[in-house]
């Protein structure tokens, strides 16, 4: 959390939540060799890689090719959970549940995008079902920009504290709001 990383947005996703936050990472995206991008990431003087979407392990393949060849890059991954994740490809791994029906697999921490209470009984719900240790859940404000992010910050910080969950404040958004590419 709050530590620099190169972000790649891969395009494509397996669902199609209503409350999308990154319709464009879906419908949106234009075509990048392996080589373009770990081009990117050589450039990019950052040593953590994160690989996000739309549902980035759609293009498991493109990212085993992309890693292979930057060697010394730390590589994080956010899945939606429904996707098996690949062992030994990442040094973090997110898993944000979209269904909260099944059990989630393995991973370094479970986010949950929270819009208000109702969505928080719900992730309450599910933690308390499927174990998921507290220390692991975040808890990440549903927004797009600077201004309903900071909005939602106050009521989820104490929910979190009470709760034994850690907040995630979408530092990207409240640094760049809802510019994208940035
Ligand atoms: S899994 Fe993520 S990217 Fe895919 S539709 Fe749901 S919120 Fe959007």
């Amino acid at each position: 959390m709050g530590r620099p990383m190169l972000f790649i947005r891969l395009a494509g996703c397996n669902l199609s939540c209503k409350w999308c936050d990154t319709p464009y990472a879906r419908d949106e995206g234009r075509e990048m060799s392996t080589e373009d991008v770990a081009m990117r990431i050589r450039s990019s003087h950052l040593s953590w890689v994160c690989w996000t979407g739309g549902e980035p392990l759609l293009q498991r393949s493109a990212i085993e090719d992309v890693a292979a060849s930057v060697r010394g890059y730390r590589h994080t991954v956010e899945t939606n959970g429904t996707i098996p994740v690949p062992s030994g490809l990442f040094d973090h791994v997110t898993v944000s549940p979209k269904s909260l029906a099944g059990m989630p697999p393995l991973a370094d921490c479970y986010k949950f995008v929270v819009g208000g209470k109702e969505d928080l009984e719900e992730v309450d719900r599910y933690v308390l079902r499927t174990g998921i240790a507290r220390e692991r859940v975040y808890i990440q404000p549903r927004c797009t920009t600077k201004g309903d992010a900071i909005q939602l910050l106050a009521p989820l910080w104490t929910a979190c504290v009470a709760r034994g969950y850690a907040l995630s404040p979408r530092l990207h958004v409240l640094v760049f709001d809802d510019r994208r590419g940035v």
